[in-house]
């Protein structure tokens, strides 16, 4: 038995945090109350730290098959585990595309062998990626895919976007868009705006994501159909979602920290680093983001955890790929930056990283609660540290946070009652 010990605990369902010890046998929590430790054969002290459900991040790549000189599944779930998250969610921009079930089966099998964190797998919604001809929705679903997704690219194709909704809607399987217009995106390789012109680099109009997000929203509310929209960027996006929302329109969606985190003048001194897809935009939308955050426009907090080997990034900008390696900044991220500043509470912070991806997803996790699996972490809201990418367990160093100094670290990782991480350091 482990017994976690006098943290301050939000445990997704109480309105408020509350002092307690959490009993942990089998894999289970099996007691939260105080003074229960004495049965326990190990105690991890959480005096002043904070102890939360377990990350759950919606959108992430981890690059296997194909692309494994950038990430692994054993490396990305230990980065996973690093940054806090107990479940990650892969997208199936890999090669082979996750378009069958085999390969569906696949990721569940390495990820059984190698991962260290619970991996669920989103298939893709057009065979290749291609954009042309549906995937086998009912055959993906029975394998184990949770959501449908061609991220990487958007479908640019109306018609065939309706009528994913339409099949996807049927078998219960939710939709992640990635909203780019390829044809307003054109050859863009950062923000349009005050920032592209005084950098000389070709700019992407925030209307490329905007058209997108209209379409989608406009679709879903044709067939009622739910929709989950992939890294919001923009204030107009954020505005486009919250009249959806009040319209009753089943539409749901993520932002990434970056976004709330850094903008296009970041991109200044040409590091490859700041280059993401969708772009780092301007203080404006940073705002409006934060809004979105906190009126609940946007639901939850997904890292989009993009690594590339440095010879990707090692190049022009022009010609660098796009993605952040984001999880192990993601939750000192959201703590510096909404938390420590007054947006949202801790409750609200576990609400948008842990219950709510969860629940967008129907699966496991992202509370604390007897009879459930103990996927829980135990944080440290008064660390202050210097991200050092040459730390990072992922094989992606590529983060334009390197450098940075921020608040908030996680500190312990359990999964089904397992210690992965112990004192920041990965262990399994
Ligand atoms: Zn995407
Ligand atoms: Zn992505």
């Amino acid at each position: 038995m482990l017994c976690v010990k006098n943290g301050m605990v939000v445990d997704g369902i109480s309105a408020v945090p509350y002092k307690a010890d959490i009993l942990i046998d089998k894999g289970k929590v099996i007691d939260i109350g105080n003074g229960i430790e004495n049965t326990a054969d190990e105690v991890i002290d959480a005096t002043g730290k904070w102890v939360l459900p377990g990350l759950v991040d919606a959108h992430c790549h981890l690059r296997e098959p194909g692309f494994e000189y950038k990430e692994d599944i054993s490396s990305g779930t230990r980065s996973a585990a690093a940054g806090g998250f107990t479940s990650v969610a892969c997208m199936p921009n890999t090669n082979p595309v996750i378009d069958s079930a085999a390969m569906v089966n696949y990721i569940k099998s390495m990820a059984t062998a190698k991962g260290v964190v619970k991996v669920y797998p989103i298939a893709a919604v057009t065979k290749g990626q291609k954009g042309e001809e549906l995937t086998e929705m009912g055959e993906l679903k029975e394998a184990g895919a949770i959501a449908l997704s061609d991220d990487g690219r958007p479908i640019m194709n109306s018609q065939l976007m309706r009528l994913a909704l339409q099949y996807a809607k049927g078998l219960s399987m939710l939709i992640i868009s990635h909203c780019e217009d390829l044809s307003l995106v054109g050859d863009g390789v950062m923000n349009e705006g005050y920032m592209s012109t005084v950098l000389g680099l070709k700019g992407i109009t925030r209307a490329a994501e905007e058209v997108m997000v209209a379409r989608d929203i406009i679709l879903a509310e044709t067939l009622d159909a739910p929709i989950h929209i992939a890294h919001v960027s923009t204030r107009g996006s954020v505005e486009l979602i919250r009249q959806a929302k009040r319209r009753g329109v089943k539409v749901t969606c993520e932002t990434a920290p970056h976004y709330f985190s850094a903008t296009d003048a970041w991109v200044d001194g040409y590091d490859a680093n700041t280059k993401v897809n969708p772009p780092l935009r301007t203080d404006d939308d940073v705002e409006a983001i934060k809004q979105g955050l906190k009126d609940g426009t946007i639901d939850i907090i997904a890292t989009d955890h993009a690594p590339h080997h440095r010879d990707d990034k090692e190049v022009e900008y022009s010609l660098a790929a796009s993605g952040i390696s984001g999880f192990e900044t993601a939750f000192s991220l959201a703590y510096t930056n909404l938390v420590a500043t007054g947006i949202l509470s801790m409750v609200e912070l576990v609400q948008k990283m842990s219950k709510g991806p969860a629940d967008i997803l129907n699966i496991d996790g992202g509370t604390i609660q007897v009879g459930n699996p103990a996927d829980i972490i135990v944080v440290d809201l008064d660390r202050e540290y210097t991200v050092d990418v040459s730390k990072f367990y992922s094989k992606g160093k590529n983060s334009p946070f390197h450098g940075h100094t921020l608040k908030g670290k996680v500190i312990h990782t359990i999964v089904d009652g397992r210690i992965v991480m112990k004192d920041e350091r990965v262990i399994v």
